[in-house]
């Protein structure tokens, strides 16, 4: 049977999907070759590389003029990437802190830019989203970078913070699982291996006129103006992870796009968040109610010996990735696009069996 995969990521992905890949994997659209063994340059996997540049954009609703990059790296290269593409001499990035994802994105920037944290959540334990007017942006400050999803903390953003500057954001979390205000933002990033495919890579969008504003010099992989130019095909491209999430766009877009995956979140999260909160405090959800994040439910059982006792019984159910983050502990539960609303009843069920039972 297949799992019910609750984990943070890498994560499940459509079983649909899975099987189509199987079908080709040996001998991918007549080539009498897989994908994996294809040049990069044939046309075989062109169409592929083409076709996902095309859903990516058509499931994301990117403007035009936006380039839309897959970079290897995953989001922690964004880190570094974003503020040394995006700020001119004496520029500076300002970030919010909500959590530990936040706070990976600053520690990074400060190694290659005037970064400064214009908001940090760390007095509240990181259990809210800055609120009107707290976030305070310096002068000369380029970019304001924020984390929509706090992967760990599971909290989201719902209101962006409210300054004059443009917004760089990272979205590895809850990547196009809820429409993006293109307006606000200069670049958006993430890495895909949550709601959009394997591990391997991040999908960049950035807006073309901020590339050409500052033009700084550096080693071509980390210019965001060369896999620009090169549509991603500068150097050999992460192929399978391309074509998977090909395929898992795909399947968006047939579901209704992105106010329908948004839709089946809300509705998964709905559901969990209620069985926590009619549990009479036997599991608790710490995080401001504003703030709970749809994709990452975190909760807390009466002790750490229940706890234990939890995860074991859910282990035997075949619900893996339950357990917290070893920074945070408890519990948590990542309700990626992909996972079947039939994994989240089966928590449910499972949460009040093992209440009834103790
Ligand atoms: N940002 C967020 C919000 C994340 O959840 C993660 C990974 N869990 C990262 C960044 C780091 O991503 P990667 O592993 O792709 O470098």
């Amino acid at each position: 049977m297949r799992a019910h995969n609750f984990g943070a990521g890498p994560c499940t992905l459509p079983l649909q999907v899975l099987e189509e890949a199987q079908a080709e994997f040996t001998d991918f659209a007549g080539s009498g070759m897989s994908l994996v063994e294809l040049s990069h340059r044939s046309a075989e996997y062109d169409a592929v590389h083409r076709r996902a540049l095309e859903l990516t954009r058509s499931v994301s609703r990117a403007p035009e003029d936006f380039a839309i990059l897959f970079v290897q790296g995953g989001a922690t290269l964004q880190f570094a990437m974003a503020p040394m593409n995006l700020l001119g001499p004496d520029e500076r990035a300002g970030y919010v802190v909500s959590g530990s994802w936040g706070q990976a994105a600053l520690a990074d920037g400060a190694v290659v830019a005037d970064a400064y944290p214009a908001w940090d959540g760390a007095t509240d334990s990181y259990r809210r989203m800055p609120g009107a007017g707290e976030v305070t942006v310096q002068p000369g400050t380029r970019f304001l970078h924020v984390t929509s999803n706090e992967t760990i903390g599971g909290i989201r953003m719902t209101a962006l913070p409210d300054v004059d500057v443009p917004l760089v954001a990272d979205m590895s979390s809850d990547y196009l699982s809820r429409p993006i205000d293109w307006d606000r933002y200069d670049l958006v990033y993430g890495g895909v291996q949550k709601n959009l495919g394997p591990a391997g890579m991040a999908v960049v969008f950035v807006r073309r006129s901020a590339l050409d504003r500052v033009a700084p010099r550096l080693p071509k992989y980390l210019d965001y103006r060369w896999h620009a130019e090169s549509d991603s095909l500068g150097n050999t491209p992460p192929m399978f992870p391309i074509y998977l999430m090909a395929k898992v766009l795909a399947g968006m877009e047939a579901m209704g796009g992105i106010e329908a995956v948004e839709r089946a979140a809300e509705d998964k999260a709905a559901l969990l968040y209620a069985a926590i909160d009619g549990s009479d405090g036997f599991y608790a959800n710490p995080v401001d109610p504003e703030a709970r994040s749809l994709m990452n439910v975190v909760f807390t059982l009466p002790n750490a010996d229940l706890e234990k006792e939890f995860l074991a019984g859910a282990a035997q159910r075949h619900m893996i990735g339950l357990k917290g983050h070893r920074s945070v502990g408890g519990c948590r539960a990542s309700l990626y696009a992909a996972l079947p609303r039939a994994s989240v009843e089966a928590l449910c069920d499972y949460l009040a069996e093992f209440r009834r039972g103790h």
